[in-house]
């Protein structure tokens, strides 16, 4: 999964509202919603698969470089710290998903597991390619960069 689109949507989202419950389940529900738009992916339970310690650190530093970047765009434009904190709960719930997912990889408990399924199962089928997933990631930064307060 890639973070950046599901986190800046949640803090869009969040922003929007003027309860932190409401901003957290509203970009909870964006997760879910977002899923099954076709968008650029990546797998983490196969980064971890693959063998070669150099290559896995890198898909992490990418990770971690998908999941920064979207709290550092809204740590530099949010308007005041209301703002900040409505949109930091949106993005918590619009990662919780796939935070969910990876828990259930690691630790198979029933529920974790159930929600896993529930997850795949929603997901859009469609892997956009090299030019499409890049497009519709710069896309989704460049509306939010549009709309966010
Ligand atoms: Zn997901």
């Amino acid at each position: 999964m890639i973070l950046t689109p599901h986190v800046l949507t949640g803090a869009l989202i969040g922003a929007q509202t003027t309860n932190p419950l409401a901003a957290f389940v509203f970009g909870l529900v964006s997760h879910y919603l977002i899923d099954k738009i076709p968008h650029w992916d990546y797998d983490i339970k196969k980064i971890e698969e693959k063998s070669g310690g150099g290559k896995v650190i890198t898909q992490w530093l990418k990770i971690g470089f998908d999941l920064s970047l979207p709290f550092f765009i809204m740590g530099f434009l949010a308007p005041n710290e209301q703002i900040l904190k409505l949109s930091l709960l949106g993005a918590a719930g619009a990662t919780l998903p796939d935070f969910l997912v990876y828990l259930s990889w690691r630790f198979p408990m029933k529920i974790l597991t159930a929600h896993a399924k529930f997850h795949d199962k929603n997901h859009s089928k469609i892997k956009l390619g090299l030019l499409a997933g890049p497009v519709s990631y710069l896309a989704i930064i460049f509306l939010f960069l549009l709309l966010y307060p």
